[in-house]
């Protein structure tokens, strides 16, 4: 059933009161799917849905927002369809909605396999949720909505409840953890137009699609009002962010928008921290780094994914960026930071890369010395154009470079984290520990995880920590008294 065929209203006021139903949502992946977890909820709240804890046994609409990222992806969540199946035959009236990239990647088909479906969303269209959910009622049939379209009206204005908060209407994005929460995520814009021979994105997110800035600083602010210190402006590709507002190909000289409103939401009272990711260095901009000196709230960290330590290999990936740029753009943030630290992205064993080209990987370690970096196997998947070089690299072969690679990095990483014992650093604790909730974890400005142990509820709060001991994972400290 198309989602375009019935067109259905919000539910009213007068019904609000009529009892709760509950939502169960599971969230995988990245987190612009825990953001749009967050937005999906706030829909629902509007409609008459309060978010359970308590499992899926309780609730009334379970939401799967499913990630395509790593192989099997369709298989996963089959495999959890099936068990949910059972809890429905126990259960009628208990509704399935599957959201996010498997959703988009596999549209009708996946509800052809999986008829327990009762709504499909992809991510491009999660604001027709409420609505879908309704024509399900009325239809009886699955509701499917795929596709990007890009969407001026602010999601905010879809809730019928509005209240005010000053002179601006107030929002509700509640944490999908239904708990108070230190660091939030906003989604700044959606899909990527780079098309790297190895990724996914561009068909399971579409195009680029920018949030307007208006509605950014505003989800900003209720955040910042409901206790955040620390926001991170998310995206496949951040650095781009706007160029499709203002119609622009590349990034202008002065960073574009993408820099105006890093410096709109770090002037934004109550934001003590602010960090984004993901950045394409092929669209970083000196003016971008640049902004770690003038605005300290961007802290010391930053992820610059590179994939590839030789220009053939980039070449291949399509990444748009020799090595030569890429260690330019690193100078560049080291002339306007010397602390910063910096993490990576790499893939391992990627088609045709040879074993002079994976060295030269090892060589970019050993230069650029990262924090921490994120290696994983390549991995073929549908549609790329990468699947379809023939020139691919056998499993063992992969897992040998990602061990070579995993030892030299955790050497490197090692020594950061014994240069960093001794010292004293601002940490912003985040959460305690389920077993134990007098250990705190926080995080340093230049991203490393600290825990301490503290009787005091430290969550929201920014103190001096010495660090005493630690291990590529986390460092262990005492608060300074
Ligand atoms: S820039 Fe990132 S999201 Fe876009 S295609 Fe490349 S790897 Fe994928």
């Amino acid at each position: 059933m198309s989602s375009d065929s019935i067109s259905i209203q919000p539910i009213s006021s007068s019904t609000k009161s009529v009892a709760k139903k509950k939502v169960h949502i599971e969230t995988w992946g990245c987190q612009m799917n825990v953001a749009d977890s967050e937005r999906m909820l706030s829909l629902l709240e509007a409609n008459n849905y309060e978010l359970t804890n308590s499992g899926p046994d309780n609730a009334d609409l379970i939401l799967l927002n499913t990630c395509h990222i790593r192989e099997k992806a369709r298989h996963k969540v089959l495999s959890r369809l099936g068990v949910l199946d059972q809890l429905k035959a126990q259960k009628p009236g208990l509704k399935i909605a599957v959201t996010g990239c498997v959703a988009q990647a596999d549209g009708k088909k996946l509800v052809e396999l999986a008829p327990q479906i009762d709504v499909l969303i992809g991510p491009g269209k999660i604001d027709e949720l409420p609505r879908l959910l309704r024509e399900r009622d009325i239809t009886g049939e699955s509701a499917v909505a795929t596709g990007f379209d890009r969407h001026n009206e602010d999601i905010h204005q879809k809730v019928d409840d509005h209240q005010t908060l000053g002179d601006e209407p107030m929002i509700h994005i509640p944490s999908v953890t239904g708990k108070y929460e230190v660091n939030r995520f906003v989604n700044i814009i959606q899909g990527c137009n780079n098309f790297c021979t190895f990724c996914v994105v561009p068909f399971t997110r579409g195009r680029e699609i920018s949030r307007s800035m208006t509605e950014i600083l505003q989800e900003v602010r209720y955040m910042v009002s409901q206790g955040a210190k620390e926001i991170t402006l998310l995206g496949q590709n951040v650095n781009s962010y706007g160029l499709d507002l203002i119609g622009c190909d590349d990034v202008p000289e002065d960073g574009g928008p993408f820099v105006e409103l890093l410096k709109a939401v770090a002037e934004t009272p109550g934001v003590e921290r602010l960090r984004f990711t993901t950045s394409n260095p092929h669209d970083f901009t000196k003016p971008l780094a640049d902004l770690f000196a003038s605005h300290p709230k961007l802290g010391l960290y930053m992820h610059l994914p590179v994939q590839a330590g030789h220009d053939r290999t980039l070449e291949r990936m399509k990444r748009k960026v020799t090595i030569d740029q890429y260690m330019q753009r690193i100078e560049w943030l080291r002339a306007s930071a010397p602390n910063i630290a910096i993490s990576t992205d790499l893939i391992v064993g990627f088609p045709g890369e040879t074993e002079e080209e994976f060295e030269a990987t090892l060589r970019l370690l050993e230069k650029v010395r990262y924090s921490f970096v994120y290696a994983f196997k390549y991995s073929s998947r549908k549609g790329t154009a990468a699947a379809r070089f023939l020139d691919q690299v056998s499993e063992d072969e992969k897992d040998r470079r990602l061990a070579k690679l995993n030892e030299l990095q955790d050497k490197i990483t090692l020594e950061h984290v014994l240069a960093a014992i001794g010292s004293v650093k601002d940490v912003l604790f985040i959460y305690n520990s389920k077993k134990d909730p007098r250990i705190w974890v926080g995080k340093t400005l230049d991203y490393r995880t600290v825990r301490v142990c503290s009787e005091a509820n430290l969550a929201g709060k920014t103190l001096p920590v010495k660090l005493t001991s630690g291990n590529k994972i986390a460092l262990i400290g005492e608060l300074v008294q």
